[in-house]
């Protein structure tokens, strides 16, 4: 009967941990202290970009973009390893130095289902707010690899995310200027979860009732283009 028992235990595994056998990396955008020195956007390029850029703060929290970013990037490895998936973090900490071609390497070595990379986004206007999630191009020979996979991904978890949040749906955009993008032979996207230069977005993206909606969105997401890549 150990072997019944086995299969039905299987079975009843595979139903409650749908990210079983997914290895997903979370990126918490940025850290403590930005890294202004220069590194190729991509590899074999003469064009540089800055390593780590100190990223936005919230107009009316006055939180920095990586404390946000690390609050969602450790919430999200609970859910996701609650749903059977082996994950990986860049960091938990805000003390690091890791560039973000390094980033994408670390994802590169550990051979990922997905990187998940995390961030808040800021404009000049205050009144734009919303949701979008960003995805290597398909037009980009560093990428043309990873393009499909990704922008099916960033397609799913922008739906779980809006679905979750009511948030301004910004919408899914290709990119061939991002370095951690570029670096990257693995499936990636990265997340504007809102406008920290929008002073209502801002108190939302700090209250932990609506961060647990972008992780619930962001994990039915995942789930869903695992479940239909
Ligand atoms: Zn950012």
């Amino acid at each position: 009967m150990i072997v019944h028992e086995t299969l039905t235990n299987m079975a009843a595994a595979n139903s409650i941990m749908p990210l079983a056998g997914k290895k997903i990396l979370i990126d918490a955008g940025h850290q403590g202290k930005g890294n202004l020195e220069k590194e190729p956007i991509a590899p074999g390029s003469t064009v540089m970009k800055t390593k780590v850029t100190y990223g936005t703060t919230g107009v009316a929290t006055g939180i920095p973009e990586y404390v946000f970013t690390l609050e969602m990037g450790l919430k999200l490895k609970e859910s996701f390893a609650a749903m059977g998936a082996e994950v990986f973090m860049i960091r938990e900490d805000h003390d690091v130095n890791i560039s973000n071609k390094e980033r994408a390497l670390i994802g590169n070595d550990l051979n990922v289902d997905l990187v998940i990379k995390i961030h808040a986004d800021g404009a000049a206007d205050e009144k734009i707010r919303g949701i979008s999630i960003l995805y290597p191009s398909q037009h980009n020979k560093h990428t043309e690899k990873i393009a499909g996979k990704s922008r099916l991904a960033a397609t799913y978890i922008l739906d779980g995310l809006i679905a979750n949040t009511q948030a301004e749906n910004r919408g899914i955009k290709a990119r061939a200027d991002i370095t951690g993008f570029n670096w990257s032979v693995v499936p990636v996207v990265l997340i504007e979860c809102g406008y920290m230069s929008n002073p209502q977005e801002d108190d939302l993206l700090s209250d932990p009732t609506y961060q647990a909606r972008l992780v619930k969105g962001i994990l039915k997401g995942t789930i869903e283009y695992f479940t239909n890549q």
